[in-house]
């Protein structure tokens, strides 16, 4: 089927922003008196519960304390969306490529995440420019859904926005929630393992790349799949230069 659509996740995918999140949650703890240190092989395991006021909310009940999850994360996103204002993270490699390629295609464009709104509008313009926004044809984001992945109700959200089926879109994810998000709305998935996601299973994706600028598979990822194993339109929309 032809691939009439890409469909990113944000957190880990487009950047690595995992650890400037774990930063501002840091921070936000400081500010509110918490003497919580989320380091990163704990921050690591954390990132099993999806969503950052979720994570808090676990977090504090395995601690047995009562916290304002709500302030708390209300902070945490002023901190880290500060941060990234001040151009502080930069797109993965490849991700500028793809999506100039992808809208040269006239391949539709569209963000699933389970992030906060605020924190996808602050890396886009960012990262892209004042005109980010207009380049997706669909954001959806945490706010969006009653439950975040690894259900897929954010990408069954995208798919309707943007009138396609889930076999005509290919997801860009970096985690294994994200991958089981993907596949239950039937998206093809190509993974891209960040820093804190390498470690997972991605067995089921279609396609495991170290990053979009080397659209070839990572032989240390298994299952190794060939670029060359996938459909024609894809090969040729990661590939350098493909048209
Ligand atoms: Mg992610």
């Amino acid at each position: 089927m032809t691939i009439r659509a890409i469909v990113f996740d944000v957190d880990g995918t487009l950047a690595e922003t995992e650890d400037l999140h774990r930063r501002s949650f840091n921070e936000a703890f400081a500010e509110h008196g918490l003497d919580w240190n989320w380091d990163r092989p704990l921050y690591t395991q954390l990132l099993g519960i999806a969503g950052g006021r979720e994570r808090i909310i676990a977090y504090a009940r395995m601690m047995g304390r009562q916290v304002d999850a709500d302030g708390l994360h209300q902070r945490k996103t002023e901190l880290y969306n500060r941060t990234i204002q001040e151009g502080a993270i930069a797109l993965r490699p490849g991700v500028a490529a793809l999506i100039d390629r992808a809208r040269r295609k006239h391949l539709s464009l569209a963000i699933g995440t389970t992030t906060s709104r605020p924190n996808v509008v602050s890396l886009l313009k960012s990262t892209l420019g004042g005109e980010a926004l207009r380049v997706f044809a669909s954001i959806r984001t945490g706010e969006d859904v009653g439950a975040k992945k690894p259900d897929p109700e954010v990408y069954r959200l995208v798919l309707s926005d943007l009138g396609l089926s889930g076999p005509e879109c290919v997801c860009v994810e970096d985690s294994r929630n994200g991958l089981l998000a993907a596949r239950g709305a039937s998206m093809r998935t190509v993974i891209t393992p960040s820093q804190f996601t390498c470690h997972e299973d991605f067995s089921g994706a279609d396609l495991i790349l170290r990053n979009l600028a080397m659209p070839w598979s990572s032989p240390e990822f298994q299952p190794f799949t060939s670029l060359m194993d996938q459909p024609v339109d894809l090969c040729r929309l990661l590939a350098h230069g493909g048209q």
